[in-house]
């Protein structure tokens, strides 16, 4: 006897018909015309269920916080974090809780379930741990959430921080994070990454650091970032966030950057909404995108990311928890417009962010956890091109989220009484091919 049999879907790989057979929070078997008995049976029509989303790359201790105490005026990164600074000393473990459970509601509606979130640790106090860390607890039922010890002011820059490191991962933070870009010249930013790695090593963590994050394309930290990877034995597990500085590297240097990355198997995370506001600020025209090189890097064999970065907050008045949105913007800004190109980048939001960050038991294989969504999209292109309805959304097994179908009453005389945005997809686009 199954808990749950979703029948009629059309998997991520291509695959329709398939029906997903689920039993004690886990998959027990994905093939068409399972006969068996099931509590509960659940129709998905042949749209595309998927695994759930995964946000490689946030920060759950600014979120929803826009406006306080200003608003961003230069749109830039530097002027956020001062921003930022500014706001610390305001910041409550109450306040921020509440602003990170309020997103965490809004993230299940999405079908995101697994978020690794950065943790600004530079504040002696540490709230921002205190607050993220009981967070982590109260969402662990519904949402996966991985804590990064973030030194946002400068691992070696800021008064205190190698410290502060040691007693935020004391407290239980689970990844060593740095910022290499800000700390006063690129040699310390280099000894900073060195310092954060030998740390991982011996605690035995994974490593996420915000690398390169500039238009400066002499900005050398993930080339060290990869260094200390293979000097530690730590191939991956560290990722390289953001990356921006890629973009207007030399295309020689890149050509040996890149084997050098994909030697120490290090994860690529670029967080295409905010790369594409934050970076080319100090461009007249020609104005510089600030995406790292994504395709490039997949052909590679990096595992590449997408992350989400920030939902109103001091970098980004905007945002939505759509995971999906974060994926079309990549899409255009890295124009992966062929239709295995779009595919790999719905990979970027799902598969390739869960294994950037080390989610285990993540997928639709028998076995792994009953996790999944049910988009109102035939494909994952079409869920990108529409940014689909999670129609249902589902946890070990449990539904935690359900959405009506985005179906829309049409009073035109002589045309369909309903448009259903969905049924547009292009039938023609798959049988010809890439
Ligand atoms: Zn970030």
């Amino acid at each position: 006897m199954l808990d749950t049999v979703i029948r009629n879907a059309t998997l991520p790989d291509g695959r329709r018909g398939m029906d997903i057979a689920i039993r004690a929070g886990r998959i027990a078997e994905v093939a068409p015309g399972i006969d068996a008995e099931a509590g509960e049976v659940i129709d998905a029509g042949g749209m595309l269920v998927t695994p759930p989303f995964v946000d490689s790359h946030f920060h759950m201790d600014a979120t929803l916080s826009l406006g306080m105490p200003r608003l961003n005026r230069s749109g830039t990164l530097l002027e956020g974090i001062a921003l930022w600074g500014e706001l610390k000393p305001q910041l409550t473990v109450e306040a921020m809780v509440e602003r990170a459970l309020r997103y965490c509601d809004l993230a299940v509606t999405r079908g995101l379930l697994s978020i690794r979130s950065h943790v600004d640790v530079s504040d002696p106090t540490l709230r921002t741990a205190e607050a993220m860390i009981e967070v982590r607890e109260t969402v662990a039922p519904y949402i996966d959430l991985q804590l990064v010890a973030f030194p946002q002011d400068g691992y070696l820059r800021a008064p205190g921080a190698v410290e502060l490191m040691d007693r935020a991962l004391d407290m239980g933070l689970d990844v060593v994070g740095g910022i290499p870009h800000f700390e006063r010249t690129m040699g310390e930013g280099a000894e900073s990454v060195a310092a954060l790695c030998r740390i991982a090593a011996e605690r035995g963590l994974r490593v996420d650091l915000h690398c390169d994050e500039s238009d400066d394309p002499m900005s050398r930290h993930v080339e060290t970032l990869a260094r200390e990877t293979l000097r530690h034995g730590l191939q991956g597990r560290v990722a390289g966030s953001h990356l921006t500085s890629m973009h207007s590297m030399d295309n020689y240097y890149v050509s040996k950057l890149l084997p050098l990355m994909a030697e120490a198997e290090i994860a690529a995370i670029a967080n295409p909404l905010i790369n594409i506001t934050l970076q080319g600020r100090h461009d007249t025209y020609p104005k510089r995108r600030g995406l790292t090189r994504v395709p490039e890097m997949m052909a590679a064999g990096l595992t590449v990311a997408f992350g989400h970065d920030c939902v109103m907050d001091p970098w980004y008045p905007l945002g939505s928890g759509d995971m999906l949105e974060v994926a079309s913007m990549g899409l255009h800004v890295a124009q992966m417009t062929s239709r295995t190109g779009m595919r790999e980048v719905f990979d970027t939001v799902t598969v390739n962010a869960a294994n950037a960050i080390g989610l285990e038991g993540y997928g639709l294989a028998p076995g792994c956890h009953a996790d999944l969504v049910i988009l109102q999209a035939s494909d994952p292109v079409e869920a990108i091109r529409l940014r689909a309805t999670r129609l249902v959304v589902m946890r070990r097994g449990r539904v935690v989220a359900r959405s009506a179908p985005a179906v829309a009453d049409l009073f035109v005389e002589g045309r369909p009484g309903s448009v259903d945005p969905a049924s547009y997809a292009p039938k023609a686009a798959e049988v010809a091919g890439d």
